[in-house]
């Protein structure tokens, strides 16, 4: 994505990748995206950035078989609280695999004259230069290092990227990190259906809900007709990567969908466990000498807990950033304007990060054997708040849409304190002390307006 916008803003772009991806790579995971043998759902906001910049993608991973359709009716959710009901949502989803994803977005950047892959080429540092980032070092796989000049570097080379040791290497110091671990842990199997598939649904997913359920599944149909089942355990259960253990796991959920299609499903693949999962973020927009010449995004700012699929979404949605600061730059001054980029950006990025940042600890700090810095007041509030507006969804089909709506990165959080659900959220969680709970939520709804407004509406 950062290559694809890159491309309309300097002369040449070159993506340095340390997998060999020509021939593209067999199977379901490069040994750098291990990610990719579990379950990928791009959410509809990060879709549209997708679609975006690479017009036509959705109708490519159509014509590739990914099946796909209205988010309500071809999911099957169980949020923490209740079930979401299956209704009209009125935006799409589109169930891909991650090598799918990946691999015709990089046919279509080989198409690019302006972009050069490099694979099989590990970046081991950068170059320092008068206090910027003037290239890279890397390692070529064939064998010999090599120093590599450019005028601007993009790090997004994702979760366990060692960007802050790069920087302290050339004198610039490392940013803060937040670490907030759930312990969560994954296990995925392929399957093939035995029987003619009828489902009407592509997407089942029972979440883990504080503080009893600790296990939560998923069983996702992909473009040649498999299924990809990932179970995920946490605040410490882990989920279980023997072949008995997976099927009682998946008899234990609240979404019996899961279990019925394995039972009528044969594996096709071991069972592959993953348990790097833990939010991490660094602050690299508040560093004194963050240095000109090197922009950082993705995983390797900030990486989520997968559970709530928003990793992939927040890095496109970061590409973006960098488009509109690169353009504002350009109308500005009238040339691309390198100078100063990489601070402004990083300030854009962090503000763009907060709200699915605050949403995956806020969510995982349910759990008491959550570690890291506890929310504020703000961040419980919004949480006790949500969780209302989730109990009113099952029997309010606004509700439930709005919600989704946000969750998809649609429409910011701002939406859910909208007058029209404010005043459901309130009779419903109030019951009879109405009145007093309307003054209260009112004010803090009031509250978060004028904040948002006074950051730039995003949310
Ligand atoms: C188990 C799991 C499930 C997930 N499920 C979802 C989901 O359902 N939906 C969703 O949106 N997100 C999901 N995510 C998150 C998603 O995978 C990431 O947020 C996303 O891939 C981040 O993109 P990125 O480009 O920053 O990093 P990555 O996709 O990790 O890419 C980094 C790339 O950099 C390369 N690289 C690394 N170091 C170097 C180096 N030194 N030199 C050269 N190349 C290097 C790697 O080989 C890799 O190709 C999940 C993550 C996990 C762990």
């Amino acid at each position: 994505m950062a290559a694809r916008v890159l491309a309309d803003h300097v002369e040449h772009v070159t993506v340095l990748e340390r997998d060999r991806l020509h021939p593209p790579p067999d199977g379901d995971a490069r040994r750098g995206a291990p990610q990719g043998r579990h379950i990928h759902l791009l959410l509809a906001g990060g879709s549209r950035v997708v679609e975006r910049y690479f017009p036509g993608m959705d109708a490519d991973l159509a014509a590739a078989g990914a099946p796909g359709g209205d988010c309500g009716l071809r999911m099957i959710t169980h949020f923490p609280t209740c079930p979401l009901p299956r209704c009209r949502l009125g935006f799409d989803v589109r169930f891909a695999s991650r090598a799918l994803r990946e691999r015709l977005i990089r046919e279509r950047l080989d198409r690019d004259a302006r972009i050069t892959f490099r694979d099989g080429a590990l970046v081991k540092g950068l170059l320092g230069e008068r206090g910027r980032v003037a290239g890279v070092r890397l390692r070529r796989d064939a064998g010999g290092e090599e120093a590599l000049r450019a005028g601007l570097v993009v790090a997004a080379c994702g979760r366990e990227a060692p960007v802050p040791d790069w920087l302290e290497e050339i004198g610039c110091g490392a940013p803060r990190e937040e670490i907030v671990d759930a312990h969560l842990s994954y296990a995925s199997r392929w399957y093939q259906a035995r029987s003619a598939d009828t489902r009407d649904w592509d997407l089942a997913i029972d979440m883990p809900s504080a503080p009893h359920q600790r296990r939560g599944g998923a069983a996702m149909r992909h473009e040649d007709g498999r299924w990809l089942v990932t179970l995920q355990g946490i605040a410490g259960a882990r989920a279980p990567t023997g072949d008995a253990e997976f099927v009682a796991w998946t008899r234990s959920l609240r979404v019996p969908e899961i279990h019925a299609l394995i039972q009528d499903a044969e594996p096709i693949s071991p069972i592959h466990g993953f348990g790097r999962t833990a939010n991490r973020r660094r602050h690299f927009e508040e560093m004194a000498r963050f240095p000109d010449g090197l922009v950082v995004l993705g995983d390797a700012v900030a990486a989520f807990n997968p559970v709530y699929g928003q990793g992939m979404s927040v890095a496109a949605l970061g590409a973006q950033e960098l488009d509109a600061c690169l353009r504002a730059e350009r109308a500005r001054t009238g040339a691309p304007g390198l100078d100063g980029l990489s601070r402004r950006f990083q300030r854009r990025l962090a503000h763009l990060t907060d709200m699915p940042w605050q949403f995956a600890t806020g969510e995982d700090f349910r759990w008491p054997e959550t570690a890291g810095r506890r929310p504020g007041a703000t961040q419980r509030f919004v949480r006790a708040y949500s969780d209302q507006v989730m109990h009113l969804i099952e029997d309010d089909a606004e509700a439930a849409r709005t919600l989704m709506r946000v969750l998809h990165f649609l429409d910011p959080p701002t939406a859910l304190f909208r007058p029209t659900l404010a005043g459901r959220v309130i009779e419903h969680a109030a019951g009879s002390a109405l009145a007093g709970a309307r003054g209260l939520a009112g004010g803090a709804a009031a509250r978060l307006f004028t904040l948002a407004e006074r950051r730039g509406g995003g949310g």
